[in-house]
């Protein structure tokens, strides 16, 4: 099979928390032979900005993309609700000044958050600066990098045991910081001139196939126009499964590696998880017949 045929929709750059930066990302790209990437990173364009004019130099078609955090809709008096990842696609047109001023806040109340988690952990006795994870996080600084730094002080063994102990949604320091539900990230893909799609659905709550459809439902409904089908860790059976549901609720299919370079050394750049992924330049295609205006 020709490798020049392939495409990778879902890569991470370390603007946000991928380890490669934009630039060599985009030269990976190319030099595996890859006809179009996306980048996807978490809650900013960043990496994306940075690699447009080096896809251009090379001569590699470039997609801008973003993955948002979001939670599902609160059940009333309910715990946190769970995390989902949604991305978005940006194939007409260039996100819109809107959609980049709602990422701008959304960063804002993150770094507030970051303030707060410090706060936190200082008062449980831990000794550890903002200024300490911003080395590592730079401009999208998580929970992630805090991670880090409290397996390189010894605080912890490792970067499980950090989130376990201190930094899970419900562990001792856990500061809550305003995320977006997934209705409300739907509709602001779709405000921004955006194509959203539903991140890796084996990761969420359920992912039976009568869960999901009643879950699809009102994301449809609020603009859903893709489902992630291909996936490093999605199985044969899932990607089966999840093309016969984008079928049925007449979704688009996208997929693509998570490539997160070092943070992630089990999956590769275009070819997933032992090779597990193959994505022809139709899929794009296809894609792009469906409308986002
Ligand atoms: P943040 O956006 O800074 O709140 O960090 C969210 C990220 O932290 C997620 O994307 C995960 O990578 C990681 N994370 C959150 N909760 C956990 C957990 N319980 N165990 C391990 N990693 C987690
Ligand atoms: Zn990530
Ligand atoms: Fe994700
Ligand atoms: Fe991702």
């Amino acid at each position: 099979m020709s490798r020049g045929s392939m495409i990778d929709l879902h890569t991470h750059t370390d603007e946000s928390d991928g380890s490669v930066p934009p630039a060599a990302l985009v030269r990976s790209a190319r030099e595996i032979g890859l006809e179009a990437l996306a980048i996807t990173d978490h809650d900013t364009l960043a990496g994306y900005d940075r690699a447009a004019p080096v896809a251009a130099d090379l001569g590699l078609e470039l997609l801008c993309g973003i993955e948002l955090s979001t939670r599902i809709e609160a059940q009333p008096g309910g715990r946190r609700p769970p995390s989902v990842h949604l991305l978005g696609y940006f194939l007409h047109s260039a996100p819109s000044t809107g959609f980049r001023e709602w990422l701008e806040r959304m960063q804002e109340s993150r770094r507030r958050r970051n303030q707060a988690l410090v706060a936190k952990l200082q008062s449980l006795g831990v000794e550890i600066t903002l200024s300490e994870v911003q080395a590592i996080g730079r401009n999208l600084t998580g929970r992630p990098h805090f991670a880090r730094v409290l397996v390189e002080k010894g605080y912890v063994a490792t970067r499980q045991e950090a989130f376990d102990r201190y930094l899970a949604d419900h562990a001792q320091a856990a500061v809550e910081r305003e995320e977006p539900t997934l209705i409300e990230g739907i509709r602001q893909v779709r405000a921004g001139g955006g194509m959203p799609s539903l991140a890796h659905p084996v990761r969420l709550p359920h992912a039976d196939t009568e869960w999901l459809r009643s879950f699809l439902s009102p994301l449809c409904e609020a603009g859903l126009q893709a489902i992630e089908v291909y996936h490093s860790e999605h199985s044969r059976g899932d990607m089966e499964r999840f093309a016969e549901l984008a079928a049925e609720f007449g979704l688009a299919a996208t997929g693509g590696s998570d490539f997160h370079g070092d943070n992630k050394p089990s999956v590769r750049l275009g070819t997933g998880k032992h090779g597990n992924l193959q994505l022809p330049y139709s899929l794009l295609e296809r894609m792009r017949e469906v409308r986002v205006a």
